[in-house]
Formats: structure tokens, C-alpha cells, sequence
């Protein structure tokens, strides 16, 4: 349920992951929403938009299955029991995604409303967790602390995609996104260094970037990350309408040229990994 790609360069301390973009859609998902609208939430070809990067010597984990089915960037314990059928035996602490319906296991999509037309079992969630989240985040752990072991440091890159446009149901209300967010959690999860090489290199490019709004990275960049330690972690957030067709999820016209600009991004990271922080 998920792949790693590994560099075909010289290994640098690069480490991408791209943990919603996953299409393939498990036969005991069971849900009752059609299914053209679940494929909306992934952030469609972020893996490929990346692939790229182990070219530069980087390494890019990606998730196969879907983010709606289990989203790997939750903590275990964002989950809403009142979809669970049955006792659930671990602690729960619902965050503002949960009550989203974009939990760990989400539950409903924006105005399309519930997912399923029943509650799931305490053993299905179980086995999605098992096969899902564990193994991602056993995958993304041991390449950090291999890049770490290996090099004194790591800078880790999370990427996902966005609406071009928020919603009633989303953070920032309705209103249009910039080309890119860049996520740091506010400065704790990574060096400042990297967040203003990467939002320097976007907009010399062209393009308009924010930083911590309305994304501030979630799961992913907070766990792993410790920038005193020189473990570093960065979320990027791209917005869809540079590259695709956001209701049919199709590649548009602007991906090759997206697709090249993410190379000189990569590039300018694969240096700062290379050299290192100081
Ligand atoms: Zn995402």
C-alpha cells in the first residue's frame, strides 16, 4: 500500500513523501458516496510532480491506497467514534479535521455530505491503521532516521495539492488560494533557512506564496521533525488549478511547465541538504 523510490543519483539527505495521492481504492472500503467525488479529495500526481527529486539524489515515499480511506497525515488518535460501531479501545482526540470530516478515517466530503451509509466496525478501522498508517510512517521514520544516520541531518519534504479556491468547509473561508503554502508550523518544524530558499526560488518564478496560511503542516511535519537535531521538515501545499482539472482530476495544460519549475525548487533543497545548515 505503499512505494518508495529511491535516488538514481548520489544519496543526498533528501527526503520527500507524498502521503495523499494515492489511488487505489480498496475493495473493503465499502463506501456509498460516488466514487468520483471521494477522487476529488487526493492530491492527484503530487507523486509524479516529485518523482523528479531522486534524480538529485533525493528519496520519495508515496501512499498508494487513498486519503479518504485512512489519511496518514492524522495522529492515531484524530477519530470520531461516533462513526465506529463497537468498542474502541484506544484513546481518541479529535481535532478540528475530525469535526471536518477529515479525520484519520474521514467520514463525509464538504457538501456531498456522509461517506458511508453505515458505521464501520472497530476491527475495520483497526485494519486500515495496520495496513495503512503503520507501515507509512514505519517507511517515512526509518528513511529520516537512515538520511539522518547517514549524513548528520535531514531535510524532509511533505507534499500535497489544495483547491484553488477554500470553501464554508475550509479554513480560510471562500476565498482564492495563493500558488503555494508553505508549512513550517510556524517556524518549530524546520530551519527558517529552508522555508525562505524555497518561497525565494517560487517566487522568482513567478509565482504567489504564503507561508503557515492557511496550512501550517500538520502530521507529518510534526512528528519527525526536531530542527535542533538538524531534523528538518517542510509541508508544501500546491494549488491544483497550476496543473490539473480540478473536477475531472485531469493533467491540464500547465503541468509539464509546473512540473519543470519543482525541479528548480528540488534543486535549490537538494543543495541546502547537500551543504547542510551550519
Ligand atoms: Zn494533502
Amino acid at each position: 500500500m505503499i512505494r518508495i523510490e529511491a535516488p538514481v543519483a548520489p544519496a543526498v539527505a533528501l527526503v520527500f513523501d507524498s502521503p495523499h495521492s494515492g489511488s487505489q481504492y480498496p475493495d473493503d472500503f465499502g463506501h456509498a458516496i460516488d466514487r468520483s467525488i471521494l477522487r476529488r479529495s487526493e492530491d492527484a500526481h503530487i507523486e509524479d510532480l516529485f518523482a523528479p527529486v531522486t534524480e538529485l539524489g533525493g528519496t520519495l515515499l508515496h501512499a498508494l491506497f487513498p486519503r479518504c480511506y485512512l489519511d496518514p497525515n492524522r495522529a492515531l488518535e484524530d477519530l470520531d467514534l461516533s462513526m465506529i460501531d463497537g468498542d474502541w479501545p484506544h484513546a481518541v482526540a479529535p481535532s478540528g479535521k475530525t469535526r471536518q470530516g477529515k479525520g484519520l478515517v474521514w467520514y463525509r466530503v464538504k457538501e456531498h455530505g456522509p461517506i458511508y451509509d453505515r458505521k464501520l466496525t472497530a476491527a475495520e478501522v483497526q485494519r486500515r491503521i495496520e495496513q495503512c498508517w503503520q507501515p507509512y510512517h514505519a517507511a517515512i521514520s526509518r528513511l529520516l532516521d537512515e538520511a539522518h544516520a547517514r549524513h548528520g541531518r535531514f531535510v524532509h519534504v511533505n507534499c500535497h495539492s489544495m483547491a484553488s479556491r477554500g470553501d464554508s468547509f475550509s479554513e480560510d473561508g471562500p476565498v482564492a488560494r495563493p500558488d503555494f503554502v508553505l508549512g513550517d508550523r510556524d517556524g518549530s518544524s524546520c530551519d527558517p533557512r529552508i522555508t525562505e530558499t524555497a518561497a525565494a526560488v517560487l517566487r522568482e518564478l513567478g509565482y504567489r506564496v504564503a507561508v503557515n496560511d492557511p496550512y501550517k503542516g500538520m502530521e507529518l511535519v510534526r512528528r519527525y521533525s526536531n530542527p535542533g537535531r538538524a531534523r528538518h521538515s517542510l509541508q508544501i501545499e500546491i494549488n491544483r488549478a497550476l496543473y490539473m482539472e480540478e473536477t475531472t482530476i485531469e493533467r491540464s495544460d500547465g503541468y509539464a511547465r509546473l512540473k519543470a519549475h519543482l525541479f528548480e525548487l528540488m534543486r535549490a533543497l537538494a543543495a541546502l541538504a547537500r551543504e547542510g545548515l551550519g
